[in-house]
């Protein structure tokens, strides 16, 4: 994309009420904006980075063998009456609105309810579990704090899983398959290093729920690690001698970190099913309710975490695989030539489908470079008359300082023509070796 062709520009202050760093960052380099507190549009490059962070978590979600779906945001008040959630003494959270009829209606804070009720038109016997559905879908929710940008929306993207089996066991090797896969999306992301799978508390079907929390400062919630245990704890089971079952670990070496939590998984078992008459029949002909589990990740909540971690003084710093593009482009202001090859190799990336940001505008390099690593592609590729006659162009990392300039053939050799997303990871970007 040529930059004069963006809508978004960059600006030097944040809302002046805006408190979250990456809230911050994001609407100074054109990605998000606000609307209201806690919610917030996402401009051309926000919707890039935000569908590359969708498009990790959708493949590995079709992986699982799920099924996705797009379920109304528009709710129907009798079946959150029948699993007692419509009352905001159980929901806190919900928005309601009502039909000119008067009719009340709830706007969706999440899907247990409705999926439960469109599975029961469609499983029957034993021998349609186990089944798995998802969907990245808005959700709503009247958060009391949102001060955290977009890591705590109003109105906020959701990827939310739900399974249904015919067993206990069943439903145990598919919840330990979505926490497989719950890790490898947190690494894809870039936030492998600093994510923790933890204990939480369970809810009446489960000893425990899990969750992925990812450390940083900026976290509302607090948890224990510690470098020999297999998990983290949550802090709100800390207490409980149960939380350390299985492990000779002592409680008194754990250290306590705030993390935001950027995942979970549930077992709900059949509070649910129950609730709403999802039965199967076994293999004997009897009806039995169907074993649920939900599995919730906030594809927003991780972009502003990422931001978050990975920022530095001059702006974001964006992991290569959630990258709105893959080489930022920045023609200094040369010889018609130096024009002319600009332009040729903008569209030899192009035509490569690498994706690139080509800084055509007309300002001084000062400003370009600026803008650059405020808004953080991973690579920044300069041409110059200088570089030219240096051999071709300049290469720097967003995360690096040092630059060094090799022939566009280098260049193009080092980007095989691909999808930016899955095969970013295989690809030996060192410049510098
Ligand atoms: P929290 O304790 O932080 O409020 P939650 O327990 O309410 O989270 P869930 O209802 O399980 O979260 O939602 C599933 C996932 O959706 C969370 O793991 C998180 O990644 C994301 N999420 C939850 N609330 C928000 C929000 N207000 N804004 C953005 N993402 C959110
Ligand atoms: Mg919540």
């Amino acid at each position: 994309m040529r930059q004069t062709n963006l809508f978004s520009k960059t600006r030097k202050d944040a809302p002046k009420d805006e408190v979250a760093k990456n809230a911050q960052l994001l609407i100074r380099a054109g990605y998000i904006q606000k609307e209201l507190a806690g919610v917030y549009s996402f401009l051309p490059l926000g919707l890039k980075v935000l569908n590359n962070i969708v498009s990790i978590i959708r493949e590995e979600m079709l992986a699982l063998g799920a099924n996705e779906v797009s379920l109304t945001a528009l709710q129907d008040k009798s079946i959150w009456e029948k699993t007692d959630r419509w009352s905001d003494k159980s929901m806190d959270v919900w928005f309601k609105s009502e039909l000119k009829n008067g009719t009340e209606i709830g706007l969706a804070a999440t899907h247990e309810e409705p999926l439960t009720r469109i599975m029961k038109d469609h499983v029957r016997s034993y021998r349609d579990l186990p089944r798995s559905v998802f969907q990245f879908q808005t959700k709503f929710r009247n958060e009391t704090r949102a001060k955290s940008g977009i890591m705590r929306g109003r109105e906020f993207l959701m990827k939310d899983l739900y399974s249904f089996s015919a067993d206990e066991k069943s439903h145990q090797e598919f919840y330990d398959r979505v926490a497989e896969s719950y890790k490898r999306i947190f690494e894809k992301v870039g936030l492998g290093s600093k994510t923790f799978m933890t204990r939480a508390s369970g809810g009446s079907f489960a000893k425990f729920s899990h969750e992925f929390q990812t450390i940083t400062d900026a976290g509302e919630d607090a948890i224990y690690t510690h470098a020999d245990a297999p998990f983290a704890i949550n802090e709100e089971i800390f207490n409980e001698p149960e939380a350390f079952e299985g492990l000779t670990l002592e409680k008194k070496d754990f250290e306590a970190q705030n993390a935001i939590e950027v995942g979970n998984i549930f077992s709900l078992g059949t509070r649910f099913s129950e609730a709403l008459g999802l039965t199967f029949l076994d293999s004997q002909g009897k009806p039995q309710p169907a074993v649920m589990g939900s599995y919730g990740i906030g594809p927003g909540r991780v972009m502003g975490t990422i931001v978050e971690l990975l920022s530095d003084e001059k702006g974001i710093v964006w992991p290569e695989s959630v990258a709105p593009f893959k080489i930022h482009l920045i023609e200094i202001a040369g010889s018609p030539d130096t024009h002319e090859k600009t332009v040729a190799l903008y569209n030899m990336l192009t035509a490569l489908k690498i994706e690139t940001l080509y800084d055509d505008r007309d300002m001084r390099p000062g400003e370009k470079f600026a803008d650059a690593d405020l808004i953080g592609i991973p690579f920044r590729v300069v041409m110059s008359d200088k570089t030219i006659a240096g051999g071709g162009v300049e290469v720097k990392k967003r995360n690096e300082e040092s630059a060094v300039i090799i022939s566009e053939k280098e260049l193009l050799a080092k980007f095989p023509s691909s999808n930016p997303v899955s095969n970013s990871a295989d690809t030996d970007h060192s410049f510098n070796s």
